[in-house]
Order: structure tokens, then C-alpha cells, then sequence
């Protein structure tokens, strides 16, 4: 593409951003108006005008999937060959190119979760602590510190300062942290915070590596800058040293990270750090139709404090009129999800694909009620965050020969193969071959593991033809700690949190009560009102439907002691609302079939355990794209029609083909 053509996708102001080849440059707005697209755009055009090497630019996101997400933009805007990464991976790289030459030795090992080594650690402190969600709390106390650069013996007086209120006595928690660090390098471990940690103090103490890493990124780009933390924020600074070729965008009213040490001061100060910055506002929401704005501004327009007051970015829809938020009150929670499920059914029978469907919650025990229904439903469905592909023991083995491959320099030994081949040749070496084994069971399951782990290698070789075997493995690995496996198609159920810059045609926003938005033990008021941001996350993830319910008890008949949310109250499309829309219990009983779930392909039930597991017949397409949806959608209204009832359809690759040739 043109560098012109780049910039003629954007209005005015997202076009400035673009044009401002260099930094310091910071933009301030807020959901859905273009951030993202600017950012994306702005690095396009200044790689394909010359002005920056793609090599040279370091862009950081907040997940995984958005810097995978980037990298195919970028790539579609025809500007490859950039770095999208998150911190944390951007760190990991760093440590891992320079480990042999600066410190040598085993590297230590990454760990996913710090709550094995918290149990460890507090049992070696004489506490028997076993009911996890203490242990979690404590982790995430122990993250906190780490992030906010406080030692174990500052935890007790910053804790207090900070207004935190641990479920264990802070005294404690300062003794466990102190354990857990000893634990942590006898056993020659690293956890994230670790990882960043490391990094800085080698550039910090190694000139030459520091000199490298500057010679090698020379352009910053950070997306989600609200929710930068200190540890990160310090990696940037050494990475940039004195130089200011920076470009940062976020939104303050989409901080939901302060309860893990992040803070939107860095984003609401780059002026004070960077006086010549280049700031711009964008208000024009692109994404939710007027309706969804609408509820979005009252949302963060009732927002208390002084950043809030100082930054009122109220968005100004552009799209077309669309439906009204639907607010619907449910007697029983199965209530609500079985009627959420019914309403995804008939978006999808409509015609709106199921990846274009979302159901959010405030935490994540709140999934196993929503997948049931969704499974009686018949609606296919993708657990965010949640999907255990790198934990499948053939991905694991395959993993490891890939590494062990890397280490002892696969990439020479098999020069002039390409990444593509030497993948293969290891992964042919752990059983994968040419064509699938023939029927389902475990051989077909272990296939198709290893088939992704190639097509991994292919997006990679894509993304940037200089990757080496080393890189593959790195990039596994960083996907492998984030859980990111190659997504299945379905309705995305997701925690609030999880949902950082994606959007969906129709968002259900379930369990609105008070007590898990805002969390009841959302204390102080600056507590409140990050959960009141992350309700407004929520509200703005929607391009067009958007429902929000709750349940007024647990179970059905049960004592009716919930309200809505406060959130909620006098919102537009909830007063006026004569009577909250009841679900009719006969019917959503009825929808509750009993009976082990369906495939989310053809429909027929799914009896073995890792047909559960997957969610389909182990003969069906794992890919449910649009064209089997439609297929199959057209096959039920043609067999309707024809008053037959047959109860299952099994696409067969004659089948398939047929679909691919239409
Ligand atoms: P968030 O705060 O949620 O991360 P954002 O500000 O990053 O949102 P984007 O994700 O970049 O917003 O854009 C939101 C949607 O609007 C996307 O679908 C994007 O393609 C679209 N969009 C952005 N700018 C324009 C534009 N100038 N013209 C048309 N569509 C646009
Ligand atoms: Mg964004």
C-alpha cells in the first residue's frame, strides 16, 4: 500500500497522530475512538515513507493477541517486519538473546503462576495454608510489591499507605513474600515481574548490551498507557534512555490495572516528563452505534475525582442508529444465563457469526454457569484466557524438542531449510506427518496439536522471514505463558478485565448485581470507581447489541436479597423501563435439557470425554468459519422445510469441499 493510501483511512486528527512520524507524541481518548487504528496506521506510514526502519520500531500492547493483532495489521497495510510485543515478551527476548554472552549458565526458568511457590513459601514460614484464594491474594499482594518496587521489609508501611487490605495480616504476608523470594533463587526461578526486573539491571549494568538494545529499537510506540505500571515504566526509561522518540495512547477512563500496581499518572504527566510533546484528543467513536455511546458517556459522565473531572473525553458516536440497550432483571441466576444463551442462539440464527458474540462476567467463576447454558443451547462457545492448548502433553513434549532443537543450533544444522521445514523436521520427529491419521481417538487429537504448532511456524515465517528457530521457540513460549492457543470460532466468554481493546457486534454484560460490580470488596472510593471503569470497558466493547442483566437470587425460589448494580441506577433505557424483562421460568426450564452437550459443529452429543473436551466430534472441522455456519444454516431451513428431523449433520471432506466450492 501506499504511504498516502495509509493515511487516507483516517479523520483528521488520527491523521496528525500519523503524521508525527516521531515522538514524543501522546494521545489522550477515549473507547472505540481510533487509538489502536491511529497507532497502527501511524507506524505504516512512517515505515513506507522512510522515515523509520521497520526493524528500529519496538511496539508494545497489552496482550499477546493484540500484538499478534497488530502484526497482521501492519502487515496488511504492506509495513512488515515490525516488533509487537508486550513487555513481559519484549524482556523475555532481550534476556534470552543476551543470558549466554552476560551472565551464562542455566537461564532460569519462567513461572507462570507464583501460587505453587507461595504455598511452598508459607508453609517454610510455619503457615498451613491451604484454601486458594488466601494463596492467590497473597500472590497477587506479593505482585503488587514487585511492581511497585517495594521490598519485602516495605511491605507492611507501603501496604498501609497504599490502603491495601490483604485477606492475611500484612505482617505475614511481608514474611511469606521474603520466603517466596529466597525459594524463588535457590530454585533458580524467574516470575514476570522477575523477568522485567533482570532485564533492567543487565542493561543498566552492561553497557555494551545496552548499547545494543538502543542501536537496535530507536522508536517506542505503547498502546494502553493508562495501565502502565512502575516496573514497566522503568524498562521504558532504559530502553529509551535520554532519547524521546516516544509514542504513547490510552484512555484514563480505562484504567482497571491500579489494583495490581498500574497507574494512569504516567499517561496524564507525559507532559511533565516530555514538555515539547505532541498531544492529541480524539472523540469521535467509530466503533458502537449512538445508543451504545449514549450509555457509555452517562456511565463515566457520573464518574467522582479529580482526574475523572479533569479528563471528561465524552465520545461522539459516528455510526447509524442501531437497537436500544436491553436491561433485563432475572429471578435465579440459571434464569439469566439460560436466557443469554437463547439470546446468543437467535443473534446466530440471524446471522451474526458467534465469534461476533461475547458474553462478559467480573470474574471467572462466574464462566461454568454461562457454558452450561451455552452448551444446552447448542451455541458454540471460547473460554478466554482459558484455553489449555500448551498444556496437552503433545504440545509439551513438542515444545521441548523444539527447544532442545534451538539450543543445540537446529537452525545451522538445518540451514537453508527455512523455519518452516526445520519446524516440521522436528515436529515430524515428535509424529507429526503429511496427512492426518485416518478416524478419530487420540492419534487424530495428537495430529491436530502438532498441525497447529506448524501452521504457528508459518504465521511466524510470514510475520518476518528472518525468524530463526530460537525466535519460534521464544514466541511459544511467551504464548504458552499467556495461554494464547490458536482460538477455536464460538461466543467469547471473557472477565471484564480480559477484554482490553476488543470489540463484538453484540456484548451481554451478565451479573450486574452490586457486590460483583462494583465487587463488594471494592472498599475505598477509588476502588469504586476503577470498577465503575470497568463496567464503561464493558459497555464500550459493543459495536451494536448490548444487554445487561441480573439476578436477583442464587437459585430459583430462593430469597431475593440482590440488587443492581448502582452503576445502573437512572441509567438511560433503565428508568422508564416499566417492568424489567422476566424471564418465563417454564421456558428457560425448558431450555435446560439434560444430556451430555452437543457438538458445536453438527450437533450430535458428545459422549467421550475428549470430544467434551473439545467441544466437538473429533471427525468434525475444528475451524467453524463463516462458510460452515452458513452452510449448516441453510441445510436446517432447507430440512425444516422438507419437514424432515434428522438429528445430526456430520461434514464429511466431500462434505467440506462442497461448502469450499459454493
Ligand atoms: P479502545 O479504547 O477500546 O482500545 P481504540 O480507541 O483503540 O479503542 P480502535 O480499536 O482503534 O479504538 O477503533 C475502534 C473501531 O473503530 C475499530 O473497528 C476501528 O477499525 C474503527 N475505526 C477507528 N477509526 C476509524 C476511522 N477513521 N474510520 C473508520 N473506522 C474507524
Ligand atoms: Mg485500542
Amino acid at each position: 500500500m501506499e504511504a498516502e493510501a495509509v493515511l487516507a483511512g483516517l479523520d483528521p486528527e488520527q491523521r496528525a497522530v500519523a503524521e508525527a512520524t516521531r515522538g514524543p507524541v501522546c494521545v489522550l481518548a477515549g473507547a472505540g475512538t481510533g487509538k489502536t487504528r491511529a497507532i497502527t496506521h501511524r507506524i505504516a506510514y512512517a515505515t513506507l515513507t522512510g522515515v523509520v526502519a521497520p526493524q528500529r520500531v519496538l511496539a508494545v500492547t497489552f496482550t499477546t493477541r493484540a500484538a499478534g493483532e497488530l502484526r497482521s495489521r501492519l502487515r496488511a497495510l504492506g509495513a512488515p517486519g515490525v516488533q509487537a510485543r508486550t513487555f513481559h515478551a519484549a524482556a523475555l527476548r532481550q534476556l534470552s538473546y543476551f543470558w549466554p554472552k552476560v551472565v551464562g549458565g542455566d537461564p532460569p526458568k519462567i513461572i507462570e503462576s507464583k501460587i505453587g511457590l507461595v504455598r511452598d513459601a508459607a508453609r517454610e514460614c510455619g503457615i498451613r495454608e491451604s484454601d486458594p484464594a488466601r494463596l492467590r491474594d497473597m500472590a497477587s499482594e506479593i505482585e503488587w510489591a514487585k511492581v511497585t518496587q517495594h521490598r519485602p521489609e516495605d511491605y507492611v508501611d507501603a501496604a498501609s499507605r497504599a490502603g491495601r487490605k490483604p485477606s492475611t495480616d500484612v505482617v505475614e504476608v511481608a514474611r511469606v513474600y521474603a520466603e517466596y523470594d529466597r525459594l524463588r533463587r535457590e530454585r533458580n526461578l524467574l516470575d514476570f515481574e522477575g523477568m522485567l526486573e533482570l532485564t533492567v539491571a543487565v542493561l543498566h549494568d552492561e553497557p555494551q548490551v545496552l548499547r545494543q538494545v538502543r542501536e537496535q529499537y530507536r522508536h517506542f510506540v505503547v498502546d494502553e498507557f493508562q495501565d502502565v505500571n512502575p516496573l514497566q515504566k522503568m524498562l521504558l526509561d532504559t530502553w529509551l534512555g535520554d532519547r524521546d522518540d516516544l509514542c504513547v495512547v490510552g484512555d484514563p477512563n480505562q484504567t482497571i490495572y491500579s489494583f495490581t500496581g498500574a497507574t494512569s499518572s504516567y499517561l496524564l504527566d507525559f507532559t511533565k516528563q516530555y514538555k515539547d510533546a505532541k498531544v492529541v484528543r480524539l472523540v469521535r467513536d467509530y466503533r458502537s452505534t449512538p445508543q451504545v455511546v449514549q450509555l457509555a458517556n452517562e456511565v463515566i459522565g457520573r464518574a467522582r475525582g479529580d482526574a475523572a473531572k479533569r479528563h471528561k473525553l465524552e465520545l461522539v458516536a459516528q455510526r447509524e442508529d442501531g437497537p436500544a440497550p436491553v436491561f433485563s432483571e432475572y429471578g435465579d441466576d440459571a434464569s439469566e444465563v439460560a436466557d443469554i444463551a437463547q439470546r446468543c442462539r437467535k443473534l446466530i440464527d440471524e446471522g451474526v457469526p458467534a465469534r461476533e458474540i461475547a458474553v462478559l462476567f467480573r470474574i471467572n467463576a462466574q464462566s461454568a454457569r454461562i457454558e452450561e447454558a451455552l452448551s444446552d443451547a447448542g451455541v458454540p462457545y471460547v473460554v478466554r484466557g482459558a484455553e489449555r492448548f500448551f498444556e496437552r502433553p503433545e504440545v509439551r513434549e513438542a515444545v521441548v524438542r523444539l527447544r532442545g532443537a534451538a539450543r543445540a543450533g537446529g537452525d545451522a544444522e538445518l540451514d537453508g531449510l527455512g523455519l518452516i521445514q526445520t519446524v516440521r523436521h522436528v515436529l515430524m520427529g515428535a509424529g507429526l506427518t503429511d496427512a492426518p491419521p485416518d478416524g478419530a481417538g487420540a492419534a487424530r487429537s495428537r495430529w491436530e496439536s502438532l498441525a497447529a504448532l506448524a501452521q504457528l511456524a508459518e504465521d511466524m515465517a510470514v510475520d518476518n522471514p528472518s525468524a530463526g528457530l530460537p525466535d519460534f521457540v521464544a514466541e511459544l513460549e511467551e504464548r504458552a505463558a499467556a495461554q494464547h492457543a490458536p482460538t477455536l470460532e464460538g461466543v467469547t466468554l471473557a472477565s471484564l478485565h480480559a477484554t482490553k481493546g476488543l470489540e463484538w457486534d453484540a456484548v451481554f454484560l451478565m451479573g450486574l448485581t452490586d457486590g460483583m460490580v462494583p465487587i463488594k470488596y471494592a472498599e475505598t472510593a477509588e476502588q469504586v470507581e476503577e470498577e465503575r471503569r470497568l463496567l464503561y470497558v464493558g459497555v464500550t466493547r459493543a459495536r451494536a447489541h448490548l444487554h445487561l442483566s441480573w439476578a436477583l437470587s442464587r437459585d430459583p425460589g430462593g430469597e431475593r436479597y440482590r440488587q443492581p448494580s448502582r452503576f445502573l441506577d437512572g441509567l438511560t433505557g433503565k428508568t422508564g423501563t416499566p417492568t424489567p424483562a422476566r424471564v418465563d421460568r417454564a421456558a428457560s426450564r425448558r431450555t435446560r435439557r439434560s444430556g451430555p452437550q452437543p457438538c458445536r459443529v453438527c450437533g450430535r452429543p458428545l459422549t467421550a470425554a475428549i470430544e467434551q473436551k473439545l467441544g466437538r466430534c473429533q471427525d468434525c472441522p475444528a475451524e467453524l468459519n463463516e462458510d460452515i455456519l452458513v452452510a449448516l444454516k441453510d441445510w436446517r431451513a432447507r430440512t425444516a422445510a422438507d419437514r424432515r428431523e434428522p438429528a445430526f449433520v456430520i461434514f464429511t471432506d466431500s462434505t467440506l469441499q462442497a461448502i469450499a466450492e459454493r
